[in-house]
């Protein structure tokens, strides 16, 4: 049985983790949630007051960030630590929302983060969600994956998400302007900016089920493997 590389990118809560979760499991290989490493280096920006503009200030504050993904046997996925501390609820939170997308645009952070990705995708056998996967992670995985959905859809998937931890003060308005600002960052960044790979299948999940979603991603990983 072949292990495989398996990229998926794509918008602000398209359930792009929950999918690379699934699959995870369905083919027992790593899921690792890039956004975590973000958020989390977000969140110690946002603690220790880091000044974005000062870029000695990031130098030395990255220097001082280790990450670390522990396997939750409850959730069935990885909750990331920070400095042995487990932020994996504290980085959901709308603060470390807002702020992501800027963090993440700095080139110092994305290089900090994608060199300890590619580490985690040596030996295959790994899904890895997020925004650069297939284009400069990973540019050679044997699957790449773009995930969209209606916009709507996406703001409705994340207030229910949101809801469900107990979050209830945040509107769907709020929300929608979340994402929107968020993609709108992402997508036009110098570095890595979100962009379908020219060699990533297309998935619109809109009107998918997440079982019918997670067949028609198998079949994919057949094709590629050979195998499952
Ligand atoms: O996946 P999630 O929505 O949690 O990611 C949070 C943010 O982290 C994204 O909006 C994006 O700014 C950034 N990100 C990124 N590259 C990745 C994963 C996430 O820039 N590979």
């Amino acid at each position: 049985m072949k292990k495989i590389v398996i990229a998926i990118d794509g918008y602000s809560s398209c359930g792009k983790s929950t999918m690379a979760k699934q699959l995870a499991t369905a083919l027992n290989y790593v899921f690792i949630d890039s956004g975590a490493m973000y958020r989390a280096i977000t969140l110690y920006f946002l603690n220790n007051n880091i000044d974005i503009k000062n870029d000695t200030a990031v130098s030395n504050a990255l220097n001082n960030i280790h990450l670390k993904f522990v396997y939750n046997e409850a959730e069935g996925k990885s909750d990331i630590l920070l400095n042995n501390e487990n932020v994996e609820t504290a980085i959901r939170e709308m603060k470390v929302s807002e702020y992501v997308s800027t963090v993440a645009a700095i080139e110092a952070v994305r290089i900090f983060a994608v060199a300890q990705q590619q580490q985690m995708g040596i030996a295959k056998g790994i899904v890895m969600d997020g925004r650069d996967i297939g284009t400069t992670v990973f540019p050679n995985a044997e699957l790449k994956i773009f995930v969209t959905a209606d916009v709507d859809t996406r703001v409705q998937r994340r207030l229910t998400e949101l809801h469900n931890k107990g979050n209830m003060n945040i509107s769907f308005a709020e929300v929608k302007q979340n994402l929107i600002s968020r993609d709108h960052i992402d997508s036009t960044r110098t570095i890595s900016p979100l962009r379908q790979a020219a060699d990533a299948l297309l998935l619109d999940n809109t009107h998918l089920t997440r079982e019918e979603q997670l067949n028609i991603i198998l079949n994919w990983v057949k094709e590629r493997s050979g195998n499952y």
